[in-house]
């Protein structure tokens, strides 16, 4: 990759200003956290220039090699955001395998963003065991903010600059006779360069709480393509269907220790497990071969985080900016450091029910809802 030193970029980022803005949510009481109660303010939240700047303080300061370039520089035929922004991949680690670690993909869910700087904050410069052997298994490819228009505007979409103003959920695009929008083409091609070992994609949910024991959830963890449903077991002889399942079991005993978490399954509608094609981690578990850019047909498994809350209903919370972030964070180290030392790969796959959930009665896929035979 080409290297390049964003010392004029940072002070122009460092020149522009960050204009307060508060959001309204609904009234709720409770302690939990992210709770609505009060004002969300995003004049907290990473923007795109922030971004750059801090990519560039932490490209310059790194102790072990982080390297910040955007995919114009790395050279993929699409290059930019729909609305012509750069798109910003930062790697670090000499390992052999390839992990792909992006957030914000939804404009308006923008804590993967910051839990994704965090964390290259501290594999650039986080000299124990752990992080030594994080960089060593493995070279990590890290996209913070993969939407950066969506992110400007506070929405999920990005919005196509034909004239139609269509607004495209990127995480959708990923589809044979798809690919609608220039974010898309982009990191696919990106994507087939990078060929991962396996990845995670950060998100953001609603208010959500538990089945059951109607507690505050404060992360679900998800797989795009429902373990045991119509998809996953017939990809890569079955090995994804039990590998995402032990990812999950590892992250959820894991954060157990950790008071302020509560982590259930993610779910839509109640009770269903989605099945979608489209997404960007159900595409890489597929094995897309879109333009002819996989013909050997690489697929890595992928699974997701999804923090609770979003900045644009208001739900983000006043206090929970920290702790949100944080559970991320651990999240990510458990789950990267499990896959290294072959923890994940020793746990149980059949104790993925042991993570609450509601009873699954159907599964949500691209043709609408198919119930559970
Ligand atoms: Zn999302």
């Amino acid at each position: 990759m080409n290297r390049r030193r964003f010392t004029s970029l940072a002070a122009a980022a460092a020149l522009s200003v960050a204009l307060p803005t508060s959001l309204a949510g609904p009234a709720l009481a409770g302690p939990e956290f992210p709770s609505p109660e009060g004002r969300t303010s995003t004049a907290s939240l990473m923007t795109y220039d922030s971004m750059i700047a801090e990519l560039a303080r932490l490209e310059r300061t790194s102790r072990y090699g982080l390297d910040v370039f955007t995919l114009a520089e790395a050279g993929t035929a699409h290059s930019t955001s729909e609305q012509g922004r750069d798109l910003y991949v930062a790697t670090i680690g000499s390992g052999p395998e390839n992990v792909w670690l992006q957030g914000r993909i939804h404009g308006n869910e923008p804590y993967g963003g910051e839990s994704l700087m965090a964390l290259l904050k501290e594999l650039s410069s986080n000299g124990s065991a752990t992080y030594r052997t994080l960089r060593e298994k493995y070279t990590f490819h890290v996209i913070p903010m993969y939407n950066p228009d969506g992110s400007e505007l506070n929405i999920r979409h990005t919005v196509l600059q034909d004239g139609s103003e269509e607004r495209i959920d990127l995480n959708r695009d990923w589809m044979d006779g798809k690919f609608v929008a220039a974010e898309s083409e982009a990191f696919y091609e990106y994507w087939t360069r990078v060929d991962p070992a396996f990845g995670i994609d950060i998100h953001h949910q609603g208010l959500k709480r538990e089945h059951g024991t109607d507690d505050a959830v404060t992360l679900s963890l998800g797989i795009s393509l429902a373990p045991g449903g119509p998809t996953l077991p017939t990809l890569a002889d079955g090995a994804y269907d039990v590998l995402t399942r032990q990812m999950q079991v590892h992250v959820y005993d894991e954060l157990s220790r950790y008071g302020y978490v509560n982590i259930d399954r993610y779910q839509v509608s109640g009770s269903y497990e989605i099945d979608i094609h489209g997404g960007v981690t159900s595409a890489m578990m597929l094995g897309l071969n879109h333009n002819g850019l996989n013909p050997e047909g690489h697929s890595n498994p992928m699974v997701f985080f999804e923090t609770s809350g979003n900045s644009s209903d208001g739900s983000l919370g006043q206090k929970a900016r920290g702790r949100s972030i944080q559970q991320n964070v651990r999240a990510l180290e458990a789950l990267l450091t499990g896959m290294a030392t072959g923890a994940v790969q020793q746990e149980d796959p059949e104790r993925w029910e042991e993570i609450p959930h509601a009873p699954t009665t159907a599964y949500l896929t691209d043709s609408g809802i198919v119930p559970k035979p």
